[in-house]
């Protein structure tokens, strides 16, 4: 095992299950100190017992500015100024048509999914640029960020949006010799996905299966390490071939669409 982050800051939103408790345990493994923010308590203390002192939990609801002013502080008080920052929280869409979209939940989605990271982003900035230390921060967005899919302008705005500010914030900041970069997952095994059965997505990938949150934290990790270190600006996809196209031929396809009403 190498450890890449020996002696290394990282805070991970929306670390208390799922894609974000993964990346929680890889940076711990790989000698990182990381502080989990996420609004789900007992899922973060748990976490945080398995971890032992490599890590902490603080609670962080990513939308509320004030909140994220008490997380640095308890972040660089616990291990110091933040050399990597992983924006991973998130929520899924309404799954609405426009017609019937609430613009309150609209409202809700952006609110964690985009301001979300815009003050994860702002606050990582300034503790690096604070210490005067180069850093490394990891926005996640979705292959909705690249491609668009129906009844889900909300969740597809706040990660086209992600990948925007991303590339934006890339540009500015490249000269303090920090790099932000993008990453895009497809389908991937975790409670936003409720009970989407694996044949549904086998049918849309070029690697049949349904991903696991591993798949997406080898790609961060190196994405946050110095092995990444002329990478910057950039949209990463790990989704089985999900958004290269379909894996489905077009005679297959005109067929199929025929058949339906
Ligand atoms: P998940 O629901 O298991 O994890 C999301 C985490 O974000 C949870 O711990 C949740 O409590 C936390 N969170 C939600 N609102 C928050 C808030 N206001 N403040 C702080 N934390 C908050 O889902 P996941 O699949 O692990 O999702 C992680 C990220 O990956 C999300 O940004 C999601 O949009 C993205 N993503 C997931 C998939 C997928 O198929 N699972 C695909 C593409 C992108």
């Amino acid at each position: 095992m190498t450890e890449r982050f020996k002696s290394k800051t990282v805070i991970i939103t929306g670390g208390a299950r799922g894609m974000g408790a993964e990346h929680a345990r890889a940076f711990v493994r790989e000698g990182a100190s990381v502080v989990i923010g996420d609004v789900l308590d007992s899922d973060g203390e748990a976490l945080i017992a398995e971890l032992g002192s490599q890590a902490a939990y603080h609670r962080l609801d990513v939308a509320d500015p004030l909140a994220w002013a008490e997380f640095i502080a308890f972040t660089e008080k616990t291990f110091g100024p933040i050399d990597v920052a992983v924006n991973n929280a998130g929520v899924g869409g309404s799954g609405t048509s426009i017609e019937d979209a609430s613009f309150q939940s609209w409202r809700r989605v952006l609110s964690i999914n985009l301001d979300g990271t815009f003050l994860g982003m702002r606050a990582a900035v300034r503790s690096m640029r604070n210490a005067d230390r180069p850093g490394a921060i990891v926005n996640i967005s979705s292959v909705a960020g690249i491609i668009g899919t129906p009844e889900s302008a909300d969740y597809t705005a706040s990660k086209f949006a992600t990948r925007g500010i991303t590339k934006a914030v890339a540009m500015e900041v490249g000269r303090y010799g920090i790099r932000v970069n993008s990453v895009h997952p497809g389908y991937i095994r975790t409670a936003i996905l409720g009970e989407l059965d694996d044949s549904v997505v086998a049918a849309k990938t070029a690697l049949p299966r349904i991903g696991v949150p591993r798949d997406v934290t080898e790609l961060v990790l190196f994405v946050a390490s110095d092995e990444a270190s002329y990478i910057t600006g950039a949209e990463l996809v790990v989704d089985g071939g999900f958004s290269a196209g379909s894996p489905i031929s077009l005679r297959q396809s005109v067929q199929e669409y025929f058949k339906s009403p």
